[in-house]
């Protein structure tokens, strides 16, 4: 028998192998193996097995070990899928599939060895009969009664004893040592209160009913369920999976990275105990490796985690949920440039499961689909405890301004409400998505503004740190007292970050007891939980955070949150950015009043009459979707068709802005009807890391021919040397 396998090299080719007779029954498409590569040994993947071979046998080398199969057969499907979509090698596809701690050479769950009594043993007799002349290891039988096995050291320090008397009892054969594997658990002995299925309301019923029934289907469509915030959408998410498993099949649970906060994972855990494993970039290798190969041993039935969760080897997929669906970062920033919910949509197919989409927000992409008959529509738009949704404001900052005779960063209503809540002991969020102090430096003489010598990005000020930041490649310089260009001592920082917010709410509420979550703050391992547990239990009065902190959290005592500054994501020159605010506006709010309090909502904007903050007020992202939809249709951008970027990365701005021309000539004659190609541009961030950027975008109704055009004529363009290009398909940002 031959087996194809694909080396993991960046050659992205499969070679023949032959199975080696002992071999035979193990080595399946999916299964990891280890081949003689040249004069080196490499790892690879079985993708095919097959009788013939092009080669003559004799030339063909036998592969040496073999894994169990971790990749079933739909998986490899899909991998072929994603890396012709995302125009990726297969190569990369299959990586993703496997977690790095998996695929290591000679990776293996962590054995430890263990004493247990011999079986020959009768404990109550052995111990009457050495009991007064060794205490000790009666006591160490006494101890092993009680545990049924134990390490040495234990045992020895169970009986107060050393090492001594445990090896004595190994040579009198009263003990055997045994190897078993331990689980690196991250959740380490976390006791969780069990929960109970709730009753349902009417609409959270019709979601998870529509839900069952594409389970049940032959072919089923993915589910759309768009819920206001804290309607209840998670309880609909276990519902579903409580079926799925009553079927005897599995799920996965996909929540974007951000928003995967232990309270997220424990309200899995509550529900469904040790039928749980997550995957998430937090855990330890060892910690992932024992998650993984629980999913593939089958000992637990449902996996949490981010993106890479949706590569689980689950034999028998029930069910997929990609809650937050419309989350920008759903979309993988490095080859493959996937997009999980997309990706998820598609193992749903050749899986034959149901797909349940979750938000308060749909994307524009998943909401036309479900206006098209693509996607089934649930619909829920009341609380499941019929709390009622937070009242909201907006502040129009510039008025503030006016009245108090100069720009300010707190309005008097949101300084007001801040001291009410502090009065009333609730608590409050304020939200700015920058973190840092200032946005920038600049020398009110001279005029220099201080950049990053590496990217096309101003600095930013941390004054914590007393440094200026790239927050692009991580660059940091000591913060001047004088400008560096004229000398003169009148710099001055503007903009604004988090870090900036807190020192001023230190100054009007000094007794309130602040905390800031940003990725400034949120650097240990386990920041991110002690923060928010400590919030929970009402150590902190206020929390003050970027989008780290907008999305998922159930705070029952938040009734105020403040947005500092609405216009910021606004701005942004992309034509997804109104579409971004709305969500992310909708979603902060969704923090204020979950508990039996009312909660309100306050939003500071100089833009307060732009259609994305209005809809927002109201969450009405009915008339929003239609009012914004209207301009995408007119100028054909997603989701009435799909834009594809490519990117070219370089040193020399003159040879990199030529390859990238040629790259437009070679695509242009292959076009087809409908399709728009954007001439070689520099890229909105048009320097980053020492690298000039340049790109070249294009708009299609027929992304899989289009993609292949364009990778076609990459290979094609000479990339000059020193340059790098890639195709990210399904864009989410211009830049
Ligand atoms: P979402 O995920 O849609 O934002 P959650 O699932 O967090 O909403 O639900 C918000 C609150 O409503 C939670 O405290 C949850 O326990 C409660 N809840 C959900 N469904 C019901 C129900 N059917 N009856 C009573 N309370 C419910
Ligand atoms: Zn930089």
């Amino acid at each position: 028998m031959i087996a194809k396998v694909l080396p993991d090299i960046s050659l992205d080719r499969e070679f023949d192998y032959l199975v080696p007779p002992e071999l035979l029954d193990r080595v399946k498409p999916g299964c990891r193996v280890s081949v003689g590569f040249g004069k080196t040994q490499r790892s690879g993947w079985v993708v095919a097995l097959s009788d013939t071979s092009e080669w003559p046998a004799e030339k063909l080398k036998p592969l040496t070990t073999c894994t169990e199969q971790y990749l079933p057969e739909t998986l490899l499907k899909l991998a072929e899928w994603i890396s012709e979509y995302y125009c990726a090698s297969r190569t990369s596809s299959l990586r993703t599939f496997l977690p790095a701690p998996v695929r290591a050479e000679g990776a293996a769950p962590k054995v430890q060895r263990v004493l247990r009594l011999a079986p020959e043993i009768h404990p109550a007799d052995l111990i009457a009969e050495i009991q007064e002349k060794h205490p000790q290891q009666a006591a160490i039988i006494r101890e092993l009664q009680l545990r049924h096995e134990a390490t040495a050291a234990a045992l020895a320090r169970a009986a107060k004893c050393s090492a001594g008397p445990v090896n004595t009892m190994l040579e009198k054969k009263y003990l055997v040592a045994v190897e078993v594997e331990v689980e690196r658990d991250p959740f380490s002995g976390e006791r969780l209160v069990p929960t109970q299925p709730l009753t349902l309301t009417d609409e959270q019923k019709l979601a998870l009913d529509i839900t069952l029934a594409e389970m049940a289907s032959p072919e089923p469509l993915p589910v759309l369920c768009y819920g206001i915030t804290g309607c209840g959408k998670t309880e609909v998410y276990l519902q579903a999976i409580a079926a799925c498993l009553e079927q005897g099949k599995q799920a996965i649970v996909l929540v974007p990275e951000i928003s995967l906060t232990p309270q997220t994972v424990q309200r899995f855990r509550a529900r469904f105990g040790d039928k749980v494993s997550v995957l998430h970039s937090r855990l330890s290798d060892g910690e992932r490796f024992d998650q993984w190969m629980k999913i593939h041993r089958g000992q637990v039935q449902i996996a949490v985690g981010a993106r890479s969760a949706l590569f689980s080897p689950f034999r028998n997929l029930g069910l997929i949920v990609v809650d937050e669906e419309h989350e920008p970062s759903y979309k993988q920033g490095e080859a493959p440039r996937y997009h999980a919910r997309d990706v998820a949509v598609m193992r749903g197919r050749f899986d034959k499961c149901a797909v349940l989409l979750g938000t308060a927000t749909p994307s524009f992409e998943s909401f036309a689909n479900a206006r098209r008959g693509k996607y089934r529509l649930a619909t829920i738009s009341k609380r499941a405890d019929n709390a009622a949704l937070p009242q909201m404001k907006l502040i129009d900052m510039r008025l503030e301004a006016a009245t108090q005779g100069q720009p300010q960063i707190f309005s008097k209503p949101l300084v007001d409400a801040i001291y009410q809540n502090l009065n009333e002991k609730m608590q409050t969020i304020l939200f700015l998505n920058r973190r840092g102090f200032a946005t920038q430096l600049q020398c009110t003489v001279c005029g220099f503004v201080a950049e990053c010598p590496a990217c096309s990005l101003k600095l930013t000020y941390h004054r914590e740190k007393c440094t200026l930041a790239c927050h692009l490649c991580g660059e940091v310089q000591r913060a001047p007292d004088k400008c560096p260009k004229c000398s003169d001592p009148a710099i001055r920082y503007s903009g604004l970050g988090t870090e900036k917010i807190e020192s001023l709410v230190q100054k009007i509420a000094p007794t309130a007891r602040i905390v800031r979550m940003d990725s400034d703050t949120m650097t240990g391992k386990d920041s991110h939980k002690k923060t928010l547990d400590a919030f929970q239990a009402h150590e902190y009065d206020i929390l003050i955070g970027t989008q780290m902190i907008a999305k998922g959290l159930h705070f029952p005592k938040v009734t105020l949150v403040g947005v500092v500054f609405a216009d910021m994501s606004l701005n942004i020159p992309d034509f997804r950015a109104a579409e971004r605010t709305f969500q992310l506006l909708v979603q902060v709010s969704g923090r204020s009043g979950r508990g039996s309090d009312a909660g309100r909502v306050l939003v500071q904007s100089y833009t307060p009459f732009h259609h994305a903050l209005q809809a927002s007020m109201t969450a009405d992202y009915d008339n929003f979707y239609n009012e914004e939809i209207a301009g995408r249709e007119a100028l054909s951008f997603p989701p009435f068709a799909q834009m594809a970027i490519v990117h070219f990365r370089g040193p020399d701005a003159q040879a990199l802005q030529d390859c990238a021309s040629r790259f437009h000539e070679l695509v242009a004659p292959h076009l087809a009807e409908g399709d728009r190609l954007m001439p070689a541009l520099p890229s909105p961030l048009a320097r980053a890391k020492n690298l000039f950027r340049f790109q070249v975008s294009i708009f299609t109704p027929r992304m899989l021919r289009t993609g292949r055009i364009l990778r076609a004529a990459l290979t094609r363009c000479g990339l000059p040397k020193d340059c790098d290009a890639y195709i990210d398909i399904d864009a989410q940002s211009l830049s």
